[in-house]
């Protein structure tokens, strides 16, 4: 029996406007190295100049992930030789990474657990190299992209660990708005390291590292195989060999690029060019204000405060705008779940069919709220709620002034339901027999017809109600 040990290396785009080292534009989708510079393109002679708003990111994204921040950062070269890396070595940091020893907390098999987050470092992206029929060609736009390098402990064991803390890990980054998230355009890239020892055993076996996972899917599928991979070769009293291997998207398993290097193979030393950053104190404090409540930390809330079912509070929390937006209704009217059903159902659908976000909602928290209310005080029901607010979201009427205009007001008063109530028990002689003679369900149609004569405005819980003590012996 063996035992899966993972740790993860993720890399996150930082959502600067320009790159790492220079000022190029670092958009998305320009034409092929039109976003170059002589810094970028590694021409000799040209100094790199660090972007500070990069730094501030990795400064954010350390704290948030819970990891001390180094006051004095080295910036090292990698020395490799690719040619989507003109320079011959990629800017990274060796020994002294900006942040170190945090944890991230993922949610598996109905339990929590801490994952110990080792380092994370800025780094530089390299360029993009496409393989066209009449040959290869190189383009630079990507190069010198400000990467954050997020490297776990080998602290998971399955693929759901992994799924989770990605998700976590990705919720963070977007919520403090460092990284876009995006897995398939490559913003988000993520390799796990993967190794089996017997179970019992505290050494580590030796690990291979995985490649060209771009989605959440190809993350538990390339784990799975692996898994099985290596446990077949160690079961056959074979040896796992320390290599990277890709993803196959389409033969849904993993293959050899190369034997794994070691950190010696790359020569790395301290960039010359780059004198040590010094970050002050003041300046990680006045960061850390920045930092606010996490995902995680808001979904308890949500639960603690709120009583609100777990899958609320997760659907709800996805998005820091979803959340105020929540939170900014619940502040104008108590009702929690009532908020939390019409937000998760008919806001999002509208908003979802509008192409719009939470963030241009043409219904503000007060005009929803609104709606909810004539609910809450019976003044229509839940079902016309849903059919007006469409219309709401259209147009910029409050809800009172939709059902007014609409004559949409729901029938409560008892002497106006009695007459319906006495039309429907003199029409249906027939079925008033079978109740009274012991045939309960018979009730679910005479409410029916009284909804019916008042054209859907009755109120269907007074009727049911009123139909009872009609009717009782
Ligand atoms: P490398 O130098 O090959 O990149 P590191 O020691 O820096 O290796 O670790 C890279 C990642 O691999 C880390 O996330 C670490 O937790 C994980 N890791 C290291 N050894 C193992 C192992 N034997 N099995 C699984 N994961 C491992
Ligand atoms: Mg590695
Ligand atoms: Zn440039």
């Amino acid at each position: 029996m063996f035992e899966t040990v993972i740790g993860l290396e993720v890399h996150a785009q930082l959502q600067t406007q320009s790159k790492m080292f220079c000022g190029c534009a670092t958009e998305f989708g320009s034409p092929a190295n039109t976003r170059t510079c002589p810094v970028c393109l590694g021409l000799p002679g040209a100094l790199p100049v660090v972007n500070q708003r990069a730094v501030e990111m990795a400064i954010r994204t350390g704290l948030a992930l819970h990891c001390t921040v180094q006051s004095t950062n080295q910036f090292a070269r990698k020395n490799y030789f690719y040619p989507d890396l003109p320079k011959g070595y990629q800017i990274s940091q060796y020994d002294r990474p900006i942040c170190e020893n945090g944890w991230l907390e993922l949610q598996a098999n109905g339990t929590s657990k801490k994952v110990r987050i080792r380092r994370a470092h800025l780094e530089e992206d390299a360029g993009k190299n496409i393989h066209a029929d009449a040959g290869s060609l190189v383009d630079l736009n990507r190069a010198g992209t400000p990467l954050i390098e997020i490297v776990t402990e080998p602290d998971m064991h399955s693929a759901e660990e992994v799924v989770s803390y990605l998700k976590s890990l990705r919720d963070v980054l977007m919520y403090i708005g460092v990284c876009d998230g995006n897995m398939e355009q490559g913003s988000l890239r993520c390799e796990p390291n993967l190794s089996l020892r017997p179970v019992g055993s505290d050494a580590l076996g030796t690990k291979v590292e995985l490649k060209n996972i771009n989605s959440f899917k190809f993350v538990k599928d390339a784990i799975e195989y692996e898994i099985k991979r290596q446990t077949k070769v160690l079961s056959e009293g074979g040896t796992i060999h320390q290599e990277t291997r890709l993803w196959d998207i389409e033969r849904n398993q993993t293959a050899v690029m190369r034997s794994k290097e070691e950190a010696h193979d790359y020569r790395y030393f301290p960039d010359p060019d780059l004198v040590p950053l010094v970050i002050a104190e003041e300046w990680i404090e006045e960061l850390r204000a920045t930092i606010q409540e996490l995902p995680k930390d808001r979904h308890q809330r949500f639960l603690r405060d709120y009583g609100l079912p777990d899958y609320d509070a997760g659907v709800l929390t996805s998005s820091r705008a979803l959340a105020d937006y929540f939170e900014a209704c619940v502040t104008l009217f108590a009702e929690p779940k009532l908020i939390s059903n019409f937000l998760m159902s008919e806001f999002l659908r509208e908003l979802h069919q509008a192409g719009m976000t939470v963030e241009s909602s043409p219904v503000s928290p007060e005009r929803l709220v609104g709606l909810l209310q004539l609910v809450h005080d019976d003044t229509i029901s839940l079902k016309v709620a849903k059919e007006i607010f469409p219309e709401l979201f259209a147009g910029d009427k409050s809800a009172a002034q939709l059902v007014e205009e609409k004559g949409l007001r729901q029938l409560s008063d008892e002497g106006e339901l009695l007459a319906l109530i006495d039309a429907v028990i003199e029409q249906h002689p027939a079925q008033v027999a079978q109740y009274r003679g012991g045939k309960e369900t018979v009730i679910g149609f005479l409410v029916g017809q009284a909804m019916k004569r008042s054209g859907g405005k009755a109120n269907p819980q007074k009727v049911n109600a009123l139909f009872k003590t009609r009717l009782a012996p």
